[in-house]
């Protein structure tokens, strides 16, 4: 049974609901956006919390824990993904839900936010026990879930495979079949074309209009990408297609660095009869992780995690241009010395976009039992990406701040409308 639990906030530093925070205060201030509308924005919606007992293969039984947040829903049902990570605790999650509520205000798609996540090491467990945990966190937030509710999708360590076992126990549970419940679903099961490729499609089409203002000729630009998973890797291979040189890549494995370039679908391929890592790739020298971000490369791109460009590192980051693939890669503190050094940072709410995008389009389709073609759905995508960027840019020169409080004010604006025309008690 799913109950609610009081919020826990993160001490230590860098705590990620803190770090929207201190934007949200910013991004407020300056807009002057209504007291009672920053009231609701500062906290999530709902909070859920549930122990999920799972029988594991050696016959024991052991208690995870599973969270979901919605932030909040004036501009639709509530959407984001869930993650699987030793790592996961509510402050991450909140944050998380809270970025997804302003990204999709950004992205112009009539949804709410709302993150999950699973305290679990995936790699360590086996497929049945994932199934097992994943039928089991459904059940317990089956009253959270649903295709007018709240929408969840694949984030870091869960894919296609778990939101298949979502939409059958939910649809179980419901007694009717329900795949429009989740997004980021296989093909075969109402999955959207494009959805896999979508995340890293967009990063690329951001970092194109960034370039395109900022005078940046691909076929001058050197790039760093931290992550080389779902995003990072298709991030890579996108700026490749487009004549940018990626010298870098790197995973929570290794790193590599080849000054003449490093063929990214070696690399996709090694990846994948490599247990899905990169340790052992023969195509660049072995560099640290701290060594790639602060590489002499023009553009630099981290699709890992929060928290890896710092107070510590921003400094000696000699990239012009950051385009954030993860979500929360870089911290306040280190905004303000990017910015100082002049750095253009297109943040993670506008620049990850596209996968909530053909999200959106998948659960539209699901609605409309019609599917398009790969092609429609990469021009569309396309077109919303290239309108989203260029809305936040029109906002940061009006209000001459850097482009992350400029896609603060944006959102901020579209949600701010929705939350006095709807009203509340
Ligand atoms: P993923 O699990 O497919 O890949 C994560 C990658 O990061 C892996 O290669 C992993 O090895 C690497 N990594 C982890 N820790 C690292 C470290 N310390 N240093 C270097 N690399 C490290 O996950 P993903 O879907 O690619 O998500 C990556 C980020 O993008 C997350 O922040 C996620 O929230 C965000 N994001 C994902 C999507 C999506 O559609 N998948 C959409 C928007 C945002």
């Amino acid at each position: 049974m799913a109950d609610t639990k009081k919020v826990k906030h993160q001490t230590e530093k860098d705590n990620p609901f803190e770090e929207m925070i201190k934007r949200l205060d910013v991004a407020a201030k300056i807009m002057k956006l209504d007291d009672d509308v920053y009231e609701i924005m500062k906290k999530p919606n709902k909070i859920v919390y549930s122990s999920l007992p799972i029988k594991m293969d050696n016959g024991k039984t052991q208690v995870f824990e599973g969270f979901r947040v919605v932030h909040n829903t004036a501009l639709g049902p509530s959407k984001g993904g869930i993650r699987y990570s030793l790592n996961v605790n509510e402050s991450e999650v909140m944050a998380l839900a809270a970025w997804m509520t302003f990204k999709c205000a950004i992205a112009d798609i009539p949804y709410g936010g709302a993150k999950g996540g699973i305290n679990c090491d995936p790699s360590k467990m086996s497929e049945g026990e994932l199934e097992r945990l994943t039928r089991s966190y459904t059940s317990a937030m089956s009253d959270v879930f649903g295709v007018d509710k709240d929408i969840p999708a694949p984030d870091m360590n869960t894919g296609a495979r778990e939101m298949a076992w979502i939409v059958d126990e939910f649809s179980k549970i419901k007694g009717a079949y329900t795949p429009g419940v989740v997004t980021g679903k296989p093909l075969h099961l109402g999955g959207s074309r494009g959805r896999v490729e979508a995340t890293g499609r967009g990063v690329m089409t951001a970092t194109m209009e960034a370039m395109e203002k900022l005078g940046m000729k691909p076929e001058k630009c050197r790039a760093a990408v931290q992550g080389f998973g779902n995003v990072g890797s298709i991030t890579a291979k996108h700026l490749a297609a487009q004549g940018i040189k990626i010298v870098a890549i790197s995973d929570h494995t290794a790193a590599f660095y080849n000054a003449d370039g490093i063929d990214i679908d070696k690399a996709i391929a090694y990846r994948n009869s490599n247990k899905g890592v990169i340790k052992g790739y023969k195509g660049g020298k072995l560099i640290s992780n701290e060594e790639l971000l602060t590489l002499n490369v023009d553009i630099l791109c981290p699709c890992a995690m929060e928290n890896q460009i710092t107070e510590e590192n921003a400094n000696k980051i000699k990239a012009k241009l950051i385009v954030e693939g993860a979500n929360g890669p870089t911290t306040d503190e280190a905004d303000h010395i990017l910015e100082k050094k002049g750095v253009t940072v297109i943040p993670d709410i506008l620049a990850n976009g596209g996968g909530v995008t053909v999200s959106y389009f998948e659960w539209v389709q699901n609605r409309n039992g019609y599917y398009y073609s790969e092609e429609e759905i990469n021009k569309r995508a396309d077109r919303w990406m290239k309108q989203a960027f260029n809305n936040v840019w029109e906002v940061s020169k009006k209000y001459k701040v850097h482009m992350r409080i400029a896609a603060y004010i944006y959102a901020l604006s579209k949600i701010e409308l929705g939350i006095k025309s709807r009203g509340s008690y």
